[in-house]
């Protein structure tokens, strides 16, 4: 089946083998219960000691992330996924997993979501992780890094924010696999729709399912999917630590997801025409986009995109953009919202100098080409006419 039809079917409608014949949700319910019962104590003790499928207690697993888990697992051609109280959830889990029985040592791009950044240097490394940062679209210094390192884990972003660079992935696993390592890709900014990692050679792609799969601003959650070899480490780290997805916010995610490639595809050909319609307003110094023939990695690009599909976020940069001037601009803005997240159904402008790189110290944002005039902006699937009008009278 095509991902747009696992969307809309995957991880539904599971009869239960106890009662054949009984009726059949259409969609899976919220099973609030946190522990099961079965008609006899030999039963149960099959299923606690997992010869049997079944449920005994919803750390351990609940129908409802049962149901998300199998339609991501489908999504990502996976072997098997985590849902995950968050994206950070998912990222530490993943990490934890992936250096379980390989060596304590992570090779991670330098351009990382900050809380990332931050999981890597505060809270791995003093507990004796060594983590090494290597800019991932210079395939030269990855492999020596690497060679050098010799890691357990090499960590990267399919697409970084907010200057959209893109590493080559195919290369990257195969670096990462020589190496005996595992290849852990966020896949947040792509989504399935776009690229999935496993199909490159990664071993586990994770996602904040906060952002386009859950789509609506509603719900905060992440997901790991893994190949054959990671996800029952995954699974026993989960049944110790606990980091699951509670069974309502599974549900809104599932309920996200079945129109996740259909908005996606809108979030795309919006972004696009932003992208070019920016790129020729005389405010507006530079724009980073995929589709660009000049980017930077365009080769790369055309190569892991092959559908011309080239995600929902554009940056840009007005021409002399100071701090106050960039907080006029934001402010002048009537129909995009001011948010720091993204991936949702409206449009999304953040000011990455106030957020997401707020601790980094100036010099430091210049040296990384992240200027005072740089916006983020997240295309939102309303209809492009009005996205632009509302720039429009912004820049003005
Ligand atoms: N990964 C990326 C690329 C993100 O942008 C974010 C959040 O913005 C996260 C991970 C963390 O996700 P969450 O906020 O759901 O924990």
């Amino acid at each position: 089946m095509k991902i747009e039809t696992k969307a809309v079917h995957s991880g539904d409608r599971k009869p239960d083998p106890d009662k054949p014949g009984a009726f059949i949700p259409v969609t899976t319910p919220v099973y609030t219960a946190s522990s099961y019962i079965y008609e006899s104590t030999a039963k149960l003790d099959r299923v606690l000691g997992r010869e049997e499928p079944g449920y005994c207690y919803s750390r351990y697993d609940n129908p409802t992330s049962a149901a998300l888990e199998e339609l991501m697992t489908s999504l990502e051609n996976g072997h098997g996924a985590l849902a995950c109280s968050s994206g950070m959830t998912a990222v530490h889990i993943a990490l934890l997993a992936a250096l379980t029985d390989r060596r304590k040592s992570i090779v991670a791009a330098s351009a990382l979501y900050g809380a990332t950044t931050s999981l890597m240097t505060k809270v791995l490394e003093p507990l004796g992780i060594e983590i090494n940062f290597v800019d991932i679209c210079d395939l030269g210094a990855v492999r020596q890094k690497i060679t050098e390192s010799k890691p357990g884990c090499v960590f990267m972003e399919t697409i970084s924010n907010p200057l959209l660079r893109v590493g080559d992935m195919d290369r990257i696993a195969e670096l990462t696999r020589a190496a005996g390592a595992a290849l852990v890709v966020d896949n947040t900014f792509a989504s399935p729709l776009l690229l999935r990692p496993l199909e490159h050679g990664a071993h586990m792609a994770v996602h904040s399912v906060t952002k386009f799969l859950g789509g609506h601003g509603d719900v905060l959650g992440g997901i790991i999917v893994a190949d054959q070899e990671d996800i029952e480490i995954i699974r026993s780290l989960a049944r110790t630590v606990g980091p699951g997805l509670g069974p309502f916010e599974c549900y809104l995610t599932m309920r996200g997801i079945k129109t996740f490639a259909l908005r996606m595809e809108r979030h795309c050909s919006n972004a696009c025409r932003v992208a070019n319609w920016l790129s020729s307003h005389p405010r507006v110094a530079r724009v980073h986009y995929l589709a660009d023939p000049a980017h930077p990695d365009a080769a790369v690009i055309r190569r892991l995109f092959p559908d011309g599909l080239y995600g929902a976020i554009v940056t840009f940069e007005l021409k002399n953009g100071t701090k106050e001037e960039m907080f006029r601009f934001m402010d002048s803005l009537k129909l995009v919202v001011r948010a720091t997240s993204l991936g949702d159904v409206h449009s999304t402008v953040l000011y990455p100098v106030i957020a997401s790189h707020r601790d980094v110290a100036p010099k430091q944002r210049e040296r990384m080409g992240i200027h005072d005039g740089l916006v983020r902006l997240c295309v939102g699937i309303e209809a492009v006419d009005d996205i632009l009008a509302d720039l429009e009278q912004a820049l003005a």
